[in-house]
């Protein structure tokens, strides 16, 4: 599925912000804080996993422990694996696929998760039929192209417990899926080959010992099952939230491709940022635990720049979006944010004939 052409929105955009980098004499990778930060969230990483396995004894210390490792898992995703499968992280190769094995390192295969992320998720967001990360499947209606179900009536509820349940799903099953099946959704990709394929089969190993062999070395299965579902059910909550934050709350579009062409209608960066909202950017605290993930349209329009960056050329962004006639769209906290949220799912697990008249996209700017 094709884009319209490459517009004078994206050639101004690019040009200033390379100016940007020029004027300020800074690189869009390998920044210092990044190793830094890097360095800091797997030592704190590795601290939580040795105090689980080889101290916490009692429930009441095993409990803070495995929230506290959901988190760094999580802020691992979106800090150093996140850059590194986008290339954002160094200019050297090799660094991004060190960070972008990160992953597999937490149970998720970073061969699959290039081609959904990268190829699908970037290149068709909120697309219908194309853009997999909104497809739950029967379980929610995320987008008004899709089919609703009687019980998506009450999806603005009990979505929210799913999402905790997706990373022991994506790790132990929809990897394995996708692999036999060489299709992730309706898009067919190469099966792991050589060392992609030792690679994809040894991270699954290292994690699976990390998980479970080993912690049941010193402490009885039913407590690792109880601490493993523990973690990722925070991470699930934590990422899917990030996530759900920037394309699917009230101010998104879900727009489809034009029916006799099968193309769609705007260039691909107004796609990007139609599809696409930040939230809480001033927010410095959570800009750094979430990998400038609040920047959501600047990661879209940009995913080759370190995350640490994004902060900076934000105004640049809007402006230019303001400029060339496109609606930038944040919501100015996380509050909000999850608001709208949780009423874009209530407004997609309605009937459409109780939904008021051109409701869709009409939410007010915020
Ligand atoms: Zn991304």
């Amino acid at each position: 599925m094709k884009f319209g052409p490459l517009d004078d929105f994206d050639r101004e955009l690019r040009r200033r912000v390379d100016d940007f980098f020029q004027g300020a004499r800074l690189s869009k990778r390998d920044s210092p804080r990044m190793y830094a930060k890097s360095a800091l969230t797997l030592a704190a990483f590795a601290a939580l996993y040795l105090l689980l396995v080889l101290w916490s004894s009692v429930w009441w210390q095993s409990l803070p422990l495995a929230i506290l490792l959901g988190l760094s898992t999580a802020a691992i995703g979106f800090n150093i694996q996140h850059d590194g499968g986008h290339r954002a992280y160094s200019d050297r190769p090799w660094v991004n696929k060190l960070m972008a094995l990160s992953l597999d390192l937490l149970g998720g295969s970073s061969y699959v998760w290039a081609r959904k992320h990268n190829s699908i998720h970037h290149s068709f967001s909120n697309i219908t039929g194309h853009d997999d990360d909104i497809n739950l499947g029967i379980l929610g209606r995320l987008s008004p192209h899709q089919r609703r179900l009687w019980f998506h009536r009450l999806q603005h509820f009990y979505l929210w417990t799913f999402y905790g349940f997706l990373p022991i799903k994506w790790q132990l099953f929809d990897d394995f899926r996708d692999v036999i099946r060489g299709r992730i959704g309706e898009h067919r990709f190469a099966r792991p080959k050589g060392w992609d394929l030792v690679t994809f089969i040894a991270g699954k190993a290292v994690f699976l010992s990390l998980a479970f062999v080993i912690p049941m070395l010193f402490h009885r299965w039913w407590v690792v099952l109880a601490v493993y579902a523990a973690a990722m059910y925070v991470q699930g909550v934590v990422l899917s939230i990030v996530f759900q934050l920037a394309h699917c709350v009230e101010e998104a579009d879900f727009p489809m491709p034009k029916a006799e062409t099968g193309r769609m209608e705007t260039s691909w960066a107004a796609h990007q940022v139609e599809t696409t909202v930040d939230f809480a950017r001033r927010n410095r605290v959570l800009s750094w635990l979430i990998g400038g993930l609040n920047f959501q349209i600047e990661h879209h329009l940009f995913p080759q720049i370190c995350h640490v960056h994004y902060p900076a050329i934000a105004p640049l962004v809007e402006e230019t979006c303001r400029e060339f006639g496109l609606r930038y769209r944040a919501h100015s906290t996380l509050r909000s944010s999850i608001a709208s949220h949780f009423r874009w799912l209530r407004r997609m697990g309605m009937p459409d004939s109780i939904q008021p008249a051109g409701f869709l996209n009409a939410a007010p700017a915020v």
